[in-house]
């Protein structure tokens, strides 16, 4: 009896290092969707901001199940490059746009129609698998998700100040809550955790007794 596992939640809020950590230990399929809106959104910037529709045309996405997720954009691996701020600055804008998120949201649903698949994101809950038999509603607060964006970035050699990343970390909450089409929200049925405080064994280990249940 194979389930899907939705968790979604604002940036930086541990969803992707949780999901990961799940996902692996219940040998499932771990989907990354930020990373999608991020390689369009790099396609966009690299073919210097043309019309979303027609770029989505050209554009073909495969996820490789490898070290957690590589993203190939148009057979080339583009995973290193989708955490740089000129992507995370435009990802919002991007994924606003309805022709981006039914092209996502469709591929997205491809991926879990034979269940096993632990994916996170912003609208997993409410809109790619509203059946899914667990959802995960994850927050944290500002504060602790900076810094530990701070920490993320000095690992990948990314320069950032913690006041700068609260900022933007607030600003992208605030247009991904307020966007006209699937905006950020907890699903009716989605169990919120905190992980203020908490750590990835912790939440980990949570996620892991709610989907024995
Ligand atoms: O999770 P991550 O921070 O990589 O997501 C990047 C951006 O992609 C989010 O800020 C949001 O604008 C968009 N996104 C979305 N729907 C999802 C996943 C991400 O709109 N399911």
């Amino acid at each position: 009896n194979k389930i899907n596992i939705a968790i979604d939640g604002p940036a930086a809020a541990g969803k992707s290092t949780i999901a990961k950590r799940v996902a692996s230990a219940l040998d499932m399929v771990y989907v990354d969707t930020g990373a999608m809106y991020r390689a369009i959104t790099l396609a966009y910037l690299e073919a210097d901001r043309p019309d979303l529709n027609e770029l989505l045309s050209g554009i073909h996405i495969r996820l490789l199940a490898e070290n957690g997720q590589r993203v190939i954009l148009n057979e080339k691996d583009v995973t290193d490059r989708l955490r740089e701020n000129d992507v995370t600055e435009n990802v919002s804008f991007v994924a606003s746009d309805p022709a981006v998120r039914r092209f996502l949201v469709n591929l997205q649903q491809q991926l879990t129609e034979d269940k096993g698949v632990v994916m996170d994101g912003r609208d997993i809950g409410t809109t790619v698998i509203p059946d899914a038999e667990l959802k995960v509603y994850m927050i944290a607060s500002v504060d602790e998700r900076a810094m530990r964006r701070q920490l993320d970035n000095e690992a990948r050699g990314i320069e950032s100040s913690v006041e700068q990343l609260k900022a933007d970390i607030a600003h992208r909450d605030h247009l991904d809550m307020t966007r006209d089409i699937s905006p950020l929200t907890k699903a009716e049925d989605a169990i919120e955790i905190d992980t203020t405080g908490q750590t990835i064994e912790e939440v980990t280990e949570e996620i892991l007794k709610l989907a024995a249940e």
